[in-house]
């Protein structure tokens, strides 16, 4: 029951990360914080499926 969902920086829009996650457990779209190397620094990466 776990899917592959990609981490996407809401700066410059690069998949930075991928990770799984289980469906029943995390039903919302996931937001974390994440270092991007394009923008060098920590920015928002959001869940795109
Ligand atoms: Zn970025």
């Amino acid at each position: 029951m776990r899917v592959l969902v990609k981490l996407v920086c809401t700066e410059c829009g690069e998949e930075n990360y991928y990770t799984t996650k289980n469906r029943r457990t995390m039903p919302d779209r996931m937001e974390m914080k994440k270092y991007c190397p394009r923008d060098r620094k920590h920015t928002l990466h959001r869940e795109k499926r």
